[in-house]
């Protein structure tokens, strides 16, 4: 499923089956030789996703690069499929995750040893399948410009130690990832490089931005009206998270 969710914002829902697969999003006007995705999801997932945007006139030759939130498998799984199909594609990961994965370490990927052989065993995934070379090592603050509306990266970190956020400000536009969600849920703070202390902080951050639209990686998005939300969210969340 694709949907147009803002001027230049479209959304390819997730298709969770055994796994969860995370929601993409593709940023700058259909007919741009410029665009930006953000994340692509599960393994096997690549062919649904980049079918989604054929049937909506999109070609992987359009897509300049691809920006992770964080690099779970839920995110990250298909984006060999991605780049097999788009050699030219550059890869945008904030510098604490692209660390792990120019080095072919896949903790961070699997999140815990249950999950990696729970999901090797799925899927046969070879060892040295999540090496990649980042092209753009993220920091925080760096603006992205798309076809006349513009993205801060916000360095969110808590459910992954290199998680991001991307915020418009002028449409208060959130890009959230895992971190906080629709609905009252924070990103879990249990896998590897995850931090508790850090997702509290992270979360104090994005109360503060005004934000009218959240999109974040799973579940449902909200297209209208969820500052309060998102407010309400952090305020449940801040006392748990010690
Ligand atoms: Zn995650
Ligand atoms: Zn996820």
């Amino acid at each position: 499923m694709i949907e147009k969710v803002a001027e230049g914002i479209l959304w390819v829902a997730g298709r969770d089956r055994f796994m969860p697969d995370s929601h993409i999003f593709v940023l700058g006007n259909v007919g741009s030789d410029d665009l930006t995705i953000i994340d692509c999801g599960i393994v096997e997932m690549g062919d649904y996703k980049l079918g989604e945007l054929e049937s909506y006139g999109i070609s992987i030759k359009q897509v300049k690069r691809i920006i992770m939130t964080h690099t779970h498998l839920d995110h990250i799984g298909c984006l060999g499929e991605f780049l097999k199909q788009g050699p030219h594609i550059e890869l945008w990961v904030h510098k604490d995750e692209a660390m792990y994965l120019e080095q072919g370490d896949d903790r961070i990927v699997y999140g815990n040893k249950m999950f990696e052989s729970m999901i090797r065993s799925q899927y046969a995934i070879p060892a040295g399948f999540f090496e990649f070379k980042v092209d753009k090592k993220l920091e925080g603050e760096e603006i992205l410009d798309v076809d006349g509306n513009s993205f801060r990266v916000v360095h969110i970190p808590g459910h992954s130690i290199g998680s991001i956020g991307l915020y418009d400000e002028a449409r208060r536009i959130f890009i959230s990832g895992d971190t906080i969600y629709a609905d009252g849920a924070v990103g879990r703070y249990d896998l590897f490089s995850a931090d508790a202390e850090k997702l509290k902080e992270s979360l104090e951050v994005i109360s503060n931005l005004q934000i009218d639209i959240l999109l974040p990686c799973h579940n449902r998005i909200v297209k209208g009206g969820a500052d309060q939300m998102v407010k309400n969210t952090v305020q449940y969340w801040i006392p748990l998270l010690r």
